[in-house]
C-alpha cells in the first residue's frame, strides 16, 4: 500500500473511529504528497495512527473512505464488496427470479462504496459514478460485475455525465463498457418496462418506489387515481394490476409521458383505462376536479441544498395542499419527499401545515422510506434519503 498520506488534526479523528465514510476538509492537518484528485489516500490520526483508505477529492468532503483497514484497493477489493452487494440482493430475492430483475446492486456508502451507484435492470448494469475516484475506478468495478455476475450479466452501460463534480473536469462520456445495444425489457414484481437509460432520468427508473408502489396496488381497487410526476408510470401500472377503475398519470417531461404510454401497453395492451399527459403538476392539479380518491405524489428532489430547505418546505406543503383540496372524501394520498436534506420530520411537518390548511380529518396510515436494495450504513444517517405518508382523507 503506498498512497499519499492525509494527517487528521487532533480530535478530528472521532467520526472515522466511529465508521463515518467522510473526512471533510476542516479536519484536515496536511497532506504529504500532492495527491490528483481521484487518487487513493491513506488517512492518518494523531500519533501516525492508520484509520482509513479512501478516493481523494477537492471540495467538503475530501475523502471518501473504502476501507478502514489497511488494506491495497485491487481487483479483489471490487470483487470482494460488489460480491457481499449481490449476496444480499439475492437473499432479498431481487435477482433474476420469474418475476423480478430490477434492483439497485450498489448504493454508495450503504454498500460501503461512497461515490458509487448500480442499478441493474435485467442483464444490464447502469454504472453511476459521483466521484472522481470512482470515475477512475469504472474500468475495475466492470471487471468486478463481470465475475460477480457473470451469466446474468451481459451489458453494462456507464452513465456519470451529469453526476460527476463538473469542477475537477473528467471529461466522461456514457457509453458502454462492456456489450451494447440491448434490447430487453426489465421486470419488476411481475411487470414489463422499457428503460430508457441513454436518456432516462437517474439511471433509468426510480428502483427505489419498487416496495411502494407494490402497497399502494393493494389500496387501487375501484380507485380513480391520479399518479403525478409519473415519470415512465412505475406507480400507474400497479394501480391498473390492483384493478384500478380509472389511472390519470401526469408528467411534465414529453419523453417519460412517451415511455409511460409504451409501458402501459407493454403491459394491458388496449386498455382504456388509462390516460397520460405531459403538463405541469401544478397547472394540472389546479384545473382538475374533484375527480379522484388515490392520489400520488412524488416529485423531483426540491431541495438539493441545505439552503434551500425553506423554499422546499414550502413547495411541499403547497403541493399537498391542493391534493387535499382536491380528494374526494374516503380518498388516500401516497405523498413522498426524496430530497435528503428534508428530515422525516420537516417533510411531515409540511404535509401537517397542508392537511391543516384543508381542514379536514387526515389520519396516517403508513410511513414509508426506501427498500432494503437501497440499505441505510447505520454508521452515515445521511443515507436515508427516501420518506413517504399514506394518508387517509375524510
Ligand atoms: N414516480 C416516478 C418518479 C418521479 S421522478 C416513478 O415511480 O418512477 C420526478 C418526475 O417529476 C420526473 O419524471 C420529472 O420529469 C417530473 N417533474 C418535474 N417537475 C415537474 C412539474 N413541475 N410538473 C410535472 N412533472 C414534473
Amino acid at each position: 500500500m503506498d498512497y499519499c498520506k492525509v494527517y487528521l488534526k487532533p480530535k478530528k479523528e472521532e467520526s472515522l473511529l466511529r465508521l463515518h465514510p467522510w473526512v471533510f476538509s476542516g479536519a484536515i492537518q496536511s497532506i504529504a504528497g500532492s495527491p490528483e484528485e481521484g487518487d487513493l489516500v491513506a488517512v492518518y490520526g494523531s500519533n501516525n495512527r492508520f484509520l482509513a483508505v479512501g478516493h481523494y477529492q477537492i471540495g467538503s468532503i475530501m475523502v471518501r473512505i473504502l476501507s478502514f483497514t489497511e488494506r491495497t484497493i485491487n481487483a479483489g477489493f471490487w470483487e470482494e464488496r460488489i460480491g457481499a452487494a449481490y449476496q444480499l440482493r439475492q437473499s432479498l430475492g431481487l435477482v433474476n427470479t420469474p418475476t423480478n430483475n430490477t434492483y439497485r446492486l450498489i448504493h454508495g456508502e450503504g454498500d460501503s462504496l461512497p461515490g458509487l451507484v448500480i442499478d441493474v435492470y435485467a442483464g444490464t448494469a447502469v454504472v453511476q459514478a459521483h466521484s472522481a475516484g470512482m470515475h477512475y475506478a469504472r474500468h475495475q468495478v466492470a471487471d468486478a460485475l463481470k465475475e460477480v455476475l457473470g451469466d446474468n450479466l451481459q451489458h453494462i452501460y456507464y452513465k456519470s455525465e451529469a453526476t460527476l463534480p463538473y469542477k475537477a473536469n473528467l471529461g466522461s462520456e456514457d457509453g458502454y463498457l462492456y456489450g451494447g445495444h440491448p434490447d430487453e425489457v426489465a421486470l419488476e414484481n411481475g411487470l414489463r418496462f422499457y428503460v430508457d437509460w441513454l436518456k432516462g432520468q437517474k439511471t433509468g427508473f426510480f428502483v427505489d418506489q419498487r416496495e411502494n408502489r407494490s402497497l399502494l396496488e393493494h389500496y387501487s381497487k375501484d380507485r380513480s387515481v391520479l399518479n403525478m410526476f409519473c415519470y415512465t408510470g412505475g406507480f400507474s401500472f400497479y394501480a391498473m394490476r390492483g384493478g384500478a377503475e380509472l389511472v390519470h398519470s401526469v408528467d411534465s417531461s414529453a419523453k417519460a409521458i412517451h415511455l409511460t404510454n409504451k409501458n402501459v401497453e407493454l403491459n394491458f395492451p388496449g386498455d382504456e383505462r388509462h390516460q397520460a399527459f405531459a403538463e405541469d403538476a401544478f397547472k394540472f392539479l389546479d384545473k382538475a376536479g374533484e375527480n379522484y380518491n388515490l392520489i400520488i405524489l412524488d416529485p423531483p428532489a426540491f431541495a438539493k441544498h441545505k439552503n434551500v430547505l425553506r423554499n422546499a418546505l414550502q413547495g411541499y406543503r403547497k403541493l399537498n395542499a391542493i391534493a387535499f383540496e382536491k380528494i374526494r372524501p374516503g380518498g388516500i394520498i401516497f405523498t413522498f419527499s426524496c430530497s435528503q436534506v428534508v428530515s422525516k420530520e420537516n417533510f411531515r411537518l409540511a404535509v401537517f401545515s397542508a392537511a391543516a390548511q384543508s381542514g379536514r380529518n387526515v389520519r396516517i396510515l403508513y410511513q414509508l422510506t426506501q427498500p432494503a436494495d437501497h440499505p441505510v450504513n447505520i454508521y452515515h444517517p445521511e443515507g436515508e434519503y427516501l420518506k413517504g405518508l399514506v394518508l387517509y382523507v375524510e
